[in-house]
């Protein structure tokens, strides 16, 4: 009877470790934590040109706030999105705002 306790501890313990090693790899493949900053597309400065790293939230080079994936500009008549500094569409040739 000690021994089934026994052996009922080892398999909970042994599955305990399963679920984490689990996680952890989840944590890894899932390239959405931190992980996921250094493999982010380069972000270029608006104002001096700078290329600075995927998630950078300022320029290194000027300190300008730095574009992020969701603040993109869109155009407002096609949608189409444009470059930080684009004045016009490329696409339809509407007026960008800002
Ligand atoms: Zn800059
Ligand atoms: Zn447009």
């Amino acid at each position: 009877m000690v021994d089934e306790l026994f052996e009922v501890l080892e398999e909970l313990f042994e599955r305990r470790s399963k679920k984490k090693k689990k996680e952890r790899e989840k944590e890894g493949k899932g390239g959405g934590g931190r992980d996921g900053v250094a493999a982010a597309p380069p972000v270029f400065c608006v104002d001096c040109g700078a290329r600075n790293e995927g998630g950078a939230r300022f320029c290194m080079e000027c300190g300008s706030l730095l574009p992020s994936p969701g603040e993109e500009l869109r155009c407002l008549s096609c949608n189409a999105q444009l470059p930080l500094k684009a004045k016009f569409c490329p696409r339809c040739g509407a007026k960008a705002a800002v």
